[in-house]
């Protein structure tokens, strides 16, 4: 019986799954094909707990701390299944309402 079972990937084989798992559109998006979440973001087990791809992306590739930058953006233009470091952003839950509200509204 593995170790592991039930605990999902390491954080060296999500980089690699994160890396296997996705295309790049017209954009530059690195669109990730691999499970979705109800919400409709791209989803992964890690640690125990369901983690949002994108918000990986961000810890492994921008070296976000959890403890002072809890909120993870894409740029206004981006697809919410992209995992292109270039294309995420560090934000304050404040910026993420904000942003919420203008792409609802189409702004
Ligand atoms: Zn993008």
């Amino acid at each position: 019986m593995s170790p592991k079972l039930g605990r999902g990937y390491t954080l060296e084989e999500v980089e690699q799954v994160l890396i296997d798992r996705h295309r790049i559109n017209k954009d530059g998006c690195w669109i990730w094909t691999g499970a979705i979440g109800t919400h409709g973001y791209g989803r992964i087990r890690y640690e125990g707990r369901e983690w949002r791809v994108h918000r990986l992306a961000a810890y492994l590739w921008l070296g976000v701390d959890w403890d002072t930058t809890p909120v993870i953006l894409h740029r206004s233009d981006c697809d919410k299944l992209c995992i292109n470091p270039d294309h995420l952003y560090v934000g304050t839950q404040r910026e993420n309402v904000a942003d919420y509200l203008a792409r609802k509204h189409g702004v």
